[in-house]
C-alpha cells in the first residue's frame, strides 16, 4: 500500500474541526483552550478516529491527538531533545546509544501525530534506501561486528512500501552478525490496514533466518479494536515476536485499572507488555506528565494484580545510561 496525496485525503483527517465535526462535538464549548496551529501538526487516522467516543471532550484517544494550549506553555526541565538523541546519531539515520543494538530512522512520518511523542522536535533524516546515506548506514552496521540486532525505526517505518523494507531488511539480514530485526512501530494501533499480505509474506520470510521482533506501541485498552486485533494476530502467523511499550499518561492511562486492563487485553491479543516509559520532557508535553512517585505507586499496586509475564518494566530514558533505567 502506498499512501500517495490523494488515498492520504481518505485515510487522515487533517483539520481539527474535521475530527470535532465527526465526533459531534461543538468547539465553542470545548472544557480547555485548543492550540490552532503548531509546528508539530494535527494529523490523526480515520481508522484510529473511529475508536473514539463521540460527544466525549475527554476520550483517551481524543486527548492522545488534539492540540491544546497547554503545548506552548515553556516548563522549566522540558526542551526539545529530552533523550539527547542527536548526540547519538553516528552516521546519518542512525542512532547507536546501547551495546549490541543500533536504532535506524526510516522514515520521519507518522499516520498519528501522538501530542506526547518524545521525537516531536526532533528533525529527522530518516534513511531512505535508496540515497547513499542508506549505504553509509549500511556500511556502519556491517563493519562493527559488535552488532547484533537493527532496530528500524521512524516516524513510521511502516510507512515505507513493501519493497523498501524488503531491500532494507535483506540487505540487513545479509551481514553476517544481524541475527535479530526488531521493528518498532505504532501502525497496528494506528493503521492496522498497512499489515497486508505483502508484508505479512515478508515478515514470514525473515523468520525464518532471524529472530524478528515487533514492539507495538499501545497505551489504553479502547486502542485495540477487533480490526487491531485482527492485525496482530496476522503478524504472529508470520512468527513475529510481539511487545507493548505504553507511555504513562495523565489522564488517559495513569489508574491502575486502566493499566491492568490494557496489559490482559494485551496478552489476550498475544503481545507481551514490555515497557512503561515514564514521558519524556519534551517541550509541549508538559500536561501529559504523571509524578514519578505516583508512577512507581501504580506499579507496586499493579504487580499485586497481574501475572509476572504481563507486568511491564516502568522505565525512564536518561541521556547517557547504557540502557532504560527501571524505576
Ligand atoms: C530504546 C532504545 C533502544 C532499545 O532498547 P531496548 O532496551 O533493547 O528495548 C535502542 N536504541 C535506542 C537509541 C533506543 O532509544
Ligand atoms: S507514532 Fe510514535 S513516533 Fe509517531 S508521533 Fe506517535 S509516538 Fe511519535
Amino acid at each position: 500500500m502506498v499512501y500517495s496525496a490523494e488515498c492520504e485525503q481518505k485515510v487522515m483527517i487533517q483539520s481539527i474541526p474535521d475530527l470535532l465535526e465527526y465526533l459531534e462535538l461543538d468547539p465553542s464549548n470545548a472544557p480547555y483552550t485548543l492550540l490552532k496551529t503548531s509546528n508539530f501538526p494535527f494529523l490523526v487516522s480515520r481508522e484510529y478516529a473511529e475508536r473514539m467516543s463521540k460527544k466525549n471532550w475527554f476520550d483517551p484517544l481524543l486527548l492522545q491527538v488534539l492540540p491544546r494550549s497547554e503545548e506552548e506553555q515553556e516548563k522549566p526541565g522540558f526542551s526539545s531533545d529530552p533523550v539527547a538523541d542527536q548526540s547519538a546519531v553516528t552516521v546519518p539515520g542512525v542512532l547507536h546509544k546501547y551495546c549490541a543494538r543500533v536504532l535506524l530512522i526510516a522514515s520521519s512520518a507518522c499516520p498519528v501525530h501522538c501530542r506526547f511523542c518524545f521525537r516531536r522536535c526532533f528533525s529527522y533524516t530518516p534513511v531512505s534506501t535508496a540515497a547513499s546515506e542508506w549505504e553509509r548506514a549500511w556500511q556502519y552496521i556491517q563493519k562493527d561486528q559488535t552488532i547484533s540486532e537493527v532496530i528500524i525505526s521512524g516516524g513510521e517505518p511502516l510507512l515505507l512500501t513493501n519493497e523498501q523494507l524488503e531491500s532494507m531488511i535483506t540487505a540487513l539480514g545479509a551481514i553476517d552478525h544481524i541475527t535479530a530485526i526488531r521493528i518498532h512501530t505504532r501502525i497496528p494501533i494506528t493503521l492496522p490496514s498497512r499489515i497486508d499480505r505483502g508484508l505479512c509474506a515478508l515478515l514470514s520470510k525473515l523468520c525464518k533466518t532471524h529472530s524478528c521482533v515487533f514492539v507495538i506501541h499501545c497505551n489504553h485498552p479502547q486502542e485495540l479494536s477487533v480490526n487491531v486485533r485482527e492485525g496482530l494476530s496476522e503478524l504472529r502467523r508470520c512468527g513475529v515476536l510481539l511487545f507493548n511499550q505504553s507511555v504513562l499518561l495523565k489522564g488517559i492511562n495513569d489508574s491502575v485499572a486502566t493499566l491492568k486492563d490494557l496489559c490482559l487485553q494485551c496478552i489476550a491479543s498475544g503481545v507481551v507488555p514490555y515497557y512503561l516509559h515514564q514521558l519524556d520532557q519534551v517541550q509541549g508535553a508538559w500536561h501529559f506528565e504523571v509524578e514519578e512517585s505516583e508512577g512507581k505507586e501504580l506499579i507496586t499496586a499493579l504487580r499485586k494484580q497481574l501475572p509476572g509475564y504481563a507486568m511491564y518494566r516502568y522505565v525512564k530514558e536518561i541521556p547517557s545510561m547504557p540502557s532504560k533505567m527501571p524505576l
